[in-house]
């Protein structure tokens, strides 16, 4: 029998007690001291651009009544509005898990709110000559936290940029990896010269992102060597043939002997990639989702998924690994998928490995020293009780391996929303992306890194977007650099948290045992966990789900209710067989004494259960002697008991 596994003691860091505003406010003079000054220093700022101009308004504008009327306007509405407010979800609570949302790091908001009144356009610097080098910075940073190349002298260099969420950021990952898998077809249909291009479509639609940005680099070096005449006419005559020129529509009509490209993800997959591939042009039907196992993607059913793909000639675009799906926190085999490529470039189908991080990208920092390599599983696994199991250390020591991922800020960032991050392992397939091919008009690429991206609007999805926002997002790197000893912190305190609860869920489960059933249905790779339950006696699948929302309604926001009759916030899910798999599915069911057979048609068979998100930095507050872990599980206690008419077990 293995031993037990032993954690160390769980230790309140006190660096967190700085990084926050915290649950009660507690760091309220210090973000008010911040706010005040940098907003002094910013009418200052206004005051010095000529100082020899006078004010237009006047000093005794206020007194005029057309002013004080507007005034009063304002103010009542911004009443309202703050009075509304209060009704918002208490993300800054420890009583708060359910969605994916905390507190803000301070240095983040801080330095966002320290930029808005600038009101910097990340679009270009020219309508943001600072924010605009942060967000690329930003990106750098990202890069280094995922192993990715980040020093921007290297030719093959990261980058990354800022969206207004990971759906985008998704989004930004398709365009890519269509324009990579395109770009040689365009190239030959051309008879762009020169260039020892592959011999067939199928060939060169599968010749590769890294080959594919070499032969880009080579053209352009080419065009770039041509007087200017003929240089505008090669671009033309490529551009022409371009899918972004010819549209998918056309372009495939231009190939007819090549398929639509599929795109690889698991059933877990967040509903962006089917958003995604739509706003690409493509449809549902190119999206094929795999199965699962253990809620991680099946690598063996996607190697054999890419095999039959390779045979019938089915040109697949892009695989993506879940790095923390949104219901169930699990974590794929980001290096099972790479090996199915691998396995499938011998019989030349090659992809895209995109992986979405949305979620658990930060938890990175874990596995980073400071000087940006990769930590010895042994090392941080003395850290924790179970994390990271050896499966999960191979998925997040083979990012550095794929081609790009998606990093949402605003989840396990602490940043507020409308941050999400798009990184690519090589800058230079961006000006595949770009609206414009300046080399055509400058006669040769920029060479400076951040030179190149400054119109950052010509490589994005969006056009004018937030600078305060990448300068919030940066500053929070700053002080809090990417590695296991600085940003991680906050994972490694929010994963022993989540370690903790998962056993405090098996003592809550023991002493409820004489009249509910109740588990954690498959055990949590990062800081989201499930409960599932059944009142004992009950047979019924449909039952068990309805005794779920009856507790749910315990622990759901409700817009008629002051927010203070809630002790705890959660959220649902559900654990659908095709999710879980026909067989974990019915061992789950099966476990928690509900007929797996019996009323399987009831919800299609799926299993309401409880989700939390643990990521509030206060869970087990060590000042005042509380887990709010055991708090809660004290509250299911008494809730289950209630429901059921039963006094709880002492
Ligand atoms: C949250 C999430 C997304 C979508 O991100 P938004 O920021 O909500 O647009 C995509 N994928 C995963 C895995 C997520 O968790």
């Amino acid at each position: 029998m293995p031993a037990e596994p032993t954690a160390p003691p769980f230790q309140h860091d006190h660096v967190l007690d700085a990084c926050f505003l915290g649950p009660y406010g507690e760091n309220d003079a210090l973000l008010e001291r911040i706010l005040v000054e940098f907003l002094r220093d910013h009418v200052y700022w206004r005051r010095n651009f000529h100082p020899e101009d006078p004010p237009a308004i006047g000093t005794a504008a206020s007194l005029h009544p057309d002013y004080q009327a507007f005034e009063a306007r304002m103010r009542r509405e911004l009443h309202q509005l703050s009075a509304a407010l209060k009704r918002s979800m208490p993300f800054h609570s420890p009583r708060y898990i359910g969605h994916m949302a905390s507190d803000l790091l301070l240095p983040g908001l801080a330095a966002q709110m320290l930029a808005l009144p600038y009101n910097p356009n990340n679009v270009t610097d020219e309508a943001a000559p600072v924010t605009v080098d942060l967000e690329v910075k930003v990106g750098l940073q990202l890069a280094r936290m995922l192993g990715y190349p980040s020093d921007p002298a290297r030719v093959d260099c990261a980058f990354g940029h800022l969206t207004s969420g990971g759906t985008l950021a998704n989004y930004q990952a398709l365009r890519l990896a269509l324009a990579l898998k395109a770009f040689p077809l365009a190239l030959r249909t051309a008879g762009a010269p020169g260039l020892d291009l592959p011999d067939d479509d199928w060939a060169a639609f599968n010749l590769g992102n890294a080959a594919t940005i070499d032969l880009l680099g080579r053209w352009q070096a080419w065009l770039a060597a041509q007087p200017p005449r003929e240089r505008a006419q090669w671009h033309a005559r490529v551009e022409a043939q371009r899918i972004e020129q010819l549209g998918i529509a056309g372009f495939f009509a231009a190939h007819p002997q090549l398929r639509l490209p599929r795109v690889l993800a698991p059933i877990t997959a967040h509903y962006s990639w089917s958003k995604g591939v739509k706003m690409l042009g493509l449809g549902r039907a190119q999206l094929d989702l795999l199965p699962t196992h253990g809620m991680r993607l099946d690598a063996d059913a996607l190697a054999e998924h890419v095999q039959r793909c390779a045979r019938e000639r089915i040109p697949v675009l892009l695989a993506v690994a879940v790095l923390g799906s949104t219901e169930y926190g699990t974590i794929d085999p980001v290096d099972g998928v790479l090996a199915a490529r691998e396995a499938t470039r011998a019989q030349g189908l090659d992809f895209a490995v995109h992986v979405d991080a949305a979620w658990g990208g930060y938890l990175a920092t874990i596995f980073r020293h400071e000087d940006g390599s990769l930590r010895e599983r042994e090392a941080i696994a003395a850290e924790f009780k179970y994390f990271p199991s050896p499966p999960l250390y191979r998925a997040f020591a083979a990012l550095a391996d794929t081609d790009s991922v998606t990093v949402d800020p605003h989840k396990l960032g602490y940043l507020p929303f409308g941050s999400g991050a798009f990184v690519c392992r090589d800058h230079r397939a961006m000006d595949l992306l770009a609206e414009r091919a300046d080399y055509i008009f400058h006669g040769e690429a920029p060479r400076d890194y951040l030179q190149r991206f400054r119109s950052l609007g010509q490589f994005i999805p969006e056009g004018s977007k937030s600078g305060a926002a990448a300068a919030g997002v940066y500053v929070a790197h700053q002080v809090l650099p990417l590695d296991h000893r600085n940003f991680g912190r906050m994972p490694r305190s929010t994963v022993r948290c989540t370690e903790l609860f998962y056993e405090r869920a098996q003592r809550f489960a023991a002493q409820v045992a004489g009249y509910l059933h109740a588990r954690v249905p498959f055990e949590p790779d990062s800081n989201l966990v499930c409960l599932a339950f059944n009142p004992r006696g009950n047979r019924s699948l449909a039952q068990a789900n309805a005794f779920l929302w009856r507790l749910y309604e315990r622990l759901r926001p409700d817009v008629h209710q002051p927010l203070q009759v809630k002790e705890f916030f959660g959220s649902v899910t559900t654990l659908r067989p095709e999710l879980v798999g026909a067989g974990p599915a019915h061992e789950i069911l099966t476990s928690l004494g509900i007929d797996a057979d019996a009323d399987a048609d009831s919800d299609g068979g799926a299993l309401v259960v409880l989700r939390h998100t643990l990521m509030n930095p206060w869970l087990i507050d060590r000042e005042n002697g509380i887990s709010y872990i055991d708090r809660y599980f004290d509250f299911l206690m008494r809730c289950t008991a209630a429901l059921l008419d039963r006094n709880p077990p002492a």
